[in-house]
């Protein structure tokens, strides 16, 4: 029993299959380059490593490609005897607050969310439909970022903008990385031997996009991410929560239009608009060899996600655990070091030698007399979209 997880972008298609009984993933890989003079699809299994470089015009193309190095591994005969396949899409607005088994009613809903999400719907229904018409027989269901965050209650999801902006143009707080958050706080729950409807949780997905989710009794109940994913921490690229009366300022000033502002905000923001570097790993060296630029853009980080895990223990109350997830939250040290120091009012005591590693898997970075348990998690929001295909489809 297989299921197969895809992750389109607009040039890319990210691809993992699972064993669904054992939840064990099997192969993975990526297509890169899809529309470019010369592609490149790689696929990775237990024991050995497939790669192409051939043009790939066109996601479709890029699903045969796939095909044919997954028959080639010896792992499947066909895509078509696949169990299921899981699609990550971006955003599912209010209609998709669950994993959506995907028909033309889904696909239609899906492209008319578009406008909320113009870089990631179209490159997720690209592949949806090429999967689609490659295997048509295979049960194929739609995995929303933005579902988990939909008990998010509306004091907490609204704008305090004008009313008809979120009736007419559905302006509200949507949230994303919700089947990253999702996932981590399921794993700490069984960590902590406490019932997911139980746990309450500051989840802290740290990557190149980051966002922090509180979770009460299972559920999120707020986010840092809002419309679109540029509210809230700063991010490799993006500016995070900024006064939005910069926006006017700027266009004023520098005679700037929208779509510069837009690439501006997006782009050449966050660490990057700080320091000039956007990973984080190249930030820390920075830092130490002196550059004042990169010392500034990590305390901004931590400060701004200090500012978070106070707001939310406020909203949450009692908190059983602050979850570090994501490629900087499983890894970078220092981020978790300052983003946690002098919070022992709130109940949060890290262990600095316990925060002295890497995760590989779940560990627990907090003193034992920590109110708060801090843990790192690896996140796995592939295993997790398996994980709803099965529980839709079985
Ligand atoms: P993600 O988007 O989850 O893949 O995370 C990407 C970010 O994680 C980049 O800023 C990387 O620099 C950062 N990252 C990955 N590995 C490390 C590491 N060992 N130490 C610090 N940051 C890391």
């Amino acid at each position: 029993m297989k299921i197969l997880v895809l992750n389109s972008g607009s040039s890319s298609i990210k691809f993992q299959l699972f064993d669904a009984k054992t939840n064990e993933s099997l192969v993975s890989g990526i297509i890169e380059q899809i529309g470019e003079k010369i592609s490149h699809a790689r696929i990775k299994f237990e024991s050995g490593e497939l790669e192409k470089k051939i043009p790939i015009a066109n996601h479709k193309i890029g699903l045969e490609i796939m095909n044919s190095l997954l028959i080639e591994s010896k792992i499947i005969k066909d895509l078509c005897e696949l169990d299921g396949i899981g699609h990550r899409v971006v955003h599912g607005g209010e209609e998709f607050c669950e994993p959506t088994i995907i028909n033309d009613k889904v696909i239609k809903q899906i492209e008319k969310l578009i406008p909320l999400a113009p870089l990631h719907n179209p490159a997720n229904l690209e592949g949806i439909k090429s999967s689609i018409e490659h295997c048509p027989n295979v049960p194929q269901v739609a995995v929303f970022d933005t579902a988990f965050h939909s008990s998010i209650p509306k004091y907490a999801y609204m704008y305090a903008l004008p009313y008809e902006t979120y009736e007419k143009d559905g302006v509200r707080r949507y949230g994303f990385h919700g089947t990253s958050h999702h996932f981590v706080a399921k794993e700490a729950a069984k960590k902590l031997g406490i019932k997911m409807e139980n746990l309450n949780a500051i989840t802290l997905h740290l990557g190149n996009g980051a966002s922090m989710s509180a979770v009460k009794n299972g559920k999120s109940i707020d986010t840092s991410m809002g419309l679109t994913p540029l509210e809230g921490l700063i991010m490799g690229t993006r500016c995070g929560d900024i006064d939005p009366a910069i926006i006017f300022y700027l266009s004023r000033v520098e005679n700037l239009n929208e779509d510069e502002l837009d690439n501006m905000l997006n782009k050449k923001s966050g660490l990057k608009g700080i320091c000039g570097n956007n990973d984080m790993r190249e930030v820390g060296e920075m830092a130490q060899n002196g550059d004042e630029k990169a010392k500034l853009a990590l305390e901004m980080f931590s400060y701004r996600i200090k500012k978070y895990i106070g707001s939310y223990s406020a909203v949450l109350g009692r908190v059983d655990c602050l979850i570090f997830t994501g490629g900087i939250g499983e890894n970078d040290i220092e981020v978790r070091r300052n983003s946690c120091s002098n919070l022992e009012n709130l109940g949060i005591s890290l262990d600095l030698d316990k925060n002295n590693q890497r995760a590989k898997e779940i560990i627990d970075i907090s003193k034992p007399n920590s109110k708060v348990k801090v843990l790192v998690i690896p996140t796995n929001e592939e295993l997790e979209i398996a994980l709803q295909v099965k529980s839709l489809i079985l």
